[in-house]
């Protein structure tokens, strides 16, 4: 077995770009040796630990960026090249912008209107509270991925253009994984490591690898549309949402703008078969306004529900939408990827000290797992139980867009939203908002059993 990895340990190295840190590898495997330290991880004297992240999305980026900073030998893996956009409709919040250090020229759009139709096709504008530096920025995948994969790069990763087909476990604590990827299609390499991020997306390999369980995934729907200046200059500022049987049984349909174009798209967890339905009919409500567009690119790609049953195992930690990252209600994933590959980057640097100690499952846990829960549980299972209530009929969604006019509940939205902390509220106010959802709901015929049974 030994022999077997160092082997695999001297073709992967061979195979890096000039950027990897030594052209002379040395013996990897036999360099591992069991510290007789009372924590019993084996020490890796003499060399740095190395961690390989799978997928430059913005959990492996940021993931890559936060180990290469803090002293660990990183190995950045994509697939795609820079010119590639994972589907995606690139709202982040403003609090991104400032924590991930992101440059303003990166922003195609300051989206300061919001506006929600009802399933009645009743109008609610949403962002009069907004102050005048607030604004949700949209910016174009593959200009934020490749920017920040660029940075973790600069910071010291090995950027490797590479598929990863497969992962082999270590058969004991001091073995290392092997990662098998393939260049160009077409040669296959390995690299044995000792720590693995998965940050490769919702379709997870990583996971797989590991056993990590399965979740329930939406399916998100998403045209670009090119449009006449005239219908483009409507979309300025503007991003729309809307709900309705009509256009996601659980889920909204939206309208929002890029550089030169819109995104016009929809989701759906329960009737997935039906989606290409569902996107007609986003198509044939905001039909006015889109007239004379030119499609100009269609994309799918799953969303999912919840976390993971398993988001650490052995040396393997997932992130982002690998994790399961998602938040119910907005679907919102980029800045909760970025941010759980930086948190568990963080993690692995400190609990190595730098790169100079091999780590263990307990350490993941404790560093990165506990850590993230901790903050951000309760988001998730709170804006699950929003979704659950408003989304479920079309009902209930007339109640949502009804309280989206409260502009206490868009102040408190827009908060939350935008600085990804809880905003102040104040109690007046929020008995206030709780009568009102209770009066929405209740002119809506829907506070009856099946709503206190979703409620407690
Ligand atoms: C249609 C749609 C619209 C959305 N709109 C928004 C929005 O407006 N705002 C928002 O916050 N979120 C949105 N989301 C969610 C958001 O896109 C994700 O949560 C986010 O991209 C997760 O980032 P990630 O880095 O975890 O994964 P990803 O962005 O999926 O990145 C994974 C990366 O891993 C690479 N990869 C995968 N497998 C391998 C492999 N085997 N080997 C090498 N590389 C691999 C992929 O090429 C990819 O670059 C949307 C999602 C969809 C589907």
């Amino acid at each position: 077995m030994a022999t077997q990895i160092h082997h695999f340990h001297t073709t992967s190295i061979s195979s890096l770009s000039s950027k990897t840190p030594s052209s002379k590898p040395k013996p990897y495997f036999r360099s591992l040796t069991i510290s007789a330290s009372k924590s019993n991880t084996p020490s890796i004297a003499g060399r740095k630990l190395r961690v390989a992240v799978i997928g430059g999305g913005p959990a492996g980026s940021s993931a890559a960026e936060a180990l290469a900073a803090g002293g660990i030998e990183t190995f950045l893996f994509e697939r795609n090249p820079p010119s590639v956009a994972k589907p995606c409709g690139g709202a982040i919040p403003l609090c991104m912008l400032d924590e991930f250090n992101i440059p303003r020229d990166l922003i195609d759009r300051h989206v300061t209107r919001m506006r929600i139709f009802s399933p009645s096709n009743i109008a609610v504008d949403f962002g009069r509270t907004l102050k005048q530096h607030e604004f949700i920025a949209m910016l174009r995948r593959e200009v934020l991925d490749s920017f920040l994969r660029s940075r973790a790069q600069s910071a010291g990763a090995n950027l490797i253009a590479g598929l990863v087909t497969n992962l082999d476990l270590p058969t004991s604590p001091t073995s290392p994984y092997v990662v098998h990827y393939t260049t160009n299609n077409t040669s296959r390499r390995t690299l044995a490591v000792d720590v693995v991020i998965g940050a490769d997306g919702a379709n997870s390999r990583v996971a797989k690898s590991i056993g990590a369980g399965s979740y329930a995934c939406a399916i998100a729907f998403q045209e670009r549309i090119e449009l006449p200046d005239e219908k483009m200059r409507y979309y300025e500022n503007l991003a729309e949402m809307y709900v309705g049987n009509d256009v996601s049984p659980d889920f909204y349909a939206w309208v929002f703008p890029k550089c030169d174009h819109v995104a016009v798209g929809t989701g759906t967890v329960r009737q997935k078969q039906d989606i290409k339905s569902y996107q007609r009919a986003i198509r044939e409500r905001v039909s006015p306004k889109i007239n004379g567009g030119k499609v100009i690119k269609v994309e799918a790609h799953p969303i999912p529900e919840h976390p993971r049953p398993i988001r650490v195992r052995g040396r393997v930690a997932l992130v982002g939408d690998a994790a399961g990252y998602v938040t119910k209600c907005s679907g919102e994933g980029i800045y909760f990827a970025a941010k759980s590959g930086r948190m568990c980057g963080n993690g692995v640097v400190k609990a190595s000290e730098g790169g100079e100690k091999m780590i263990d499952e307990c350490d993941l846990r404790r560093e990165y797992l506990k850590e993230w829960d901790a903050k951000y549980v309760s988001t998730f299972r709170f804006l699950d139980l929003l979704q659950r209530v408003f989304y479920g009929s079309n009902a209930c969604r007339e109640a949502l867009v009804e309280l989206c006019g409260d502009e206490y509940v868009q102040r408190m939205t827009f908060e939350s939203y935008l600085y990804k902390k809880l905003a102040d509220g104040d109690r007046w106010e929020d008995v206030k908002m709780v009568m009102n959802t209770m009066g929405s709901l209740m002119r809506s015929k829907i506070l009856g059993k099946k709503m206190e049974s979703l409620i407690l």
